[in-house]
């Protein structure tokens, strides 16, 4: 099974070519880098129009050549969460690839996608999984055929709240690395060590925390930093206090979905996820409850063709495909809403 899958909810243009029995997943991705500010869902929309078919072009090309004219079974593409404009471009692109193909249509929820890859690269059977995206934040757990919802952000996604401090200080998207960065220059450490360890109280600007149960909320602690960069507390200082109380939320909420579940294995999604203090933080967590923990390679945790191609390959192995008048893309679309059709012979 060989399928085309396209990505392009908000940011990322992506088309990939996963290979179910090589295993090999080949990934072509053209990113928006907006000028100023965030992204603007405009520009977003004309990015993809742009750059999806240049994307796709590239891996077909490549699909061609190297496995002649049949060389794709089906063609998967993120029918949402994401921005409404993208979205559209994106089903346009892959239901009219789908029909010239005539192969099927595999419609893929994103937020599935950033899990189901720590699934599958890590061998693991039932993970808990944390969602550390840009728009996004939950911890998923599987039962009775869904992945539900245990805990998530009641307002702002992880990345989104980090980015929204970096737009405040003046810095160009996306944010996140620029915080990296930073945090780690305060924390006397060379960049991406990801060996800082924990931090002490009094080291701490103080900023909000907030975590009931297994939801957490984000929006005040990026007010808070703004404030607090607005008040002349140096940069670093602020960049490595934010990644400390927003990556211990993170952290907290997982031990507790652990925890309560009985799961001991928890995998890791989303562009945040790239963060090597994050990363340490879980690692550290999980080895001290003895639970086992799988973060993906960068290139398959921020926005990327290659999760939606591999997912989609199990689905249509599974016969979970869309009929085009089915085939509506969707900007709100909950993990949770996906009836799962591809892990029947697994433990649940
Ligand atoms: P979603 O997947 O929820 O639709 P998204 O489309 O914004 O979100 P992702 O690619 O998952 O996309 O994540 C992008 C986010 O990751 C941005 O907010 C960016 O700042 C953040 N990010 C990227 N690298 C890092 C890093 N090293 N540390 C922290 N955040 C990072």
């Amino acid at each position: 099974m060989r399928v085309l899958g396209i990505e392009g909810t908000a940011w990322c243009a992506s088309a990939a070519l996963h290979d179910a029995e090589a295993g090999s997943t080949l990934i072509e991705s053209d990113p928006y880098e907006p000028d100023s500010g965030g992204i603007h869902p405009r520009e977003a929309a004309e990015h993809m129009s742009e750059a999806i078919p240049e994307v796709v072009g590239t891996i077909l090309d490549h699909a061609e050549a190297k496995y002649g004219p049949d060389a794709v079974d089906a063609v998967a593409f993120s029918r949402g969460p994401g921005l409404g404009p993208c979205l559209r471009t994106v089903g346009t692109a892959a239901r009219s690839l789908a029909g010239a193909l005539d192969v099927p249509l595999v419609g893929v929820n994103h937020m599935v996608a950033h899990l189901e890859i720590g699934r599958h690269e890590s061998g693991f059977s039932n993970p808990v999984c944390l969602n550390a995206s840009g728009a996004n934040a939950h911890l998923l757990g599987y039962h009775d055929d869904r992945y539900r919802v245990l805990g998530e952000t009641m307002d702002a996604g992880v990345g989104n709240a980090i980015d929204k401090f970096t737009r405040h200080v003046g810095w160009t998207h996306p944010g996140g690395p620029k915080v990296e960065a930073a945090a780690a220059e305060a924390a006397g450490e060379g960049v991406r060590t990801g060996t800082t360890g924990p931090a002490d109280a009094a080291d701490l600007l103080e900023l909000p925390y907030v975590v009931k149960g297994m939801d957490f909320s984000f929006s005040g602690i990026s007010s808070a930093a703004n404030d607090a960069y607005d008040a002349g507390e140096p940069v670093e200082e602020i960049c490595f206090s934010l990644q400390e109380h927003v990556f211990a939320m993170l952290t907290e909420v997982s031990e507790r979905a652990l925890s309560l579940t009985g799961a001991d294995e928890l995998v890791l999604g989303g562009g945040v996820g790239q963060n090597d203090r994050l990363r340490g933080m879980l690692a550290e967590m999980c080895a001290a409850r003895g639970a086992a923990f799988h973060a993906p390679d960068p290139r398959y945790l921020r926005d990327n063709a290659g999760m939606i191609a591999v997912l989609g390959a199990k689905m249509a192995a599974a016969g979970d495909t869309l009929a085009i008048r089915e085939s509506h893309i969707d900007p709100n679309f909950r993990p949770d809403e996906v009836p799962v059709t591809w892990r029947d012979d697994e433990p649940s």
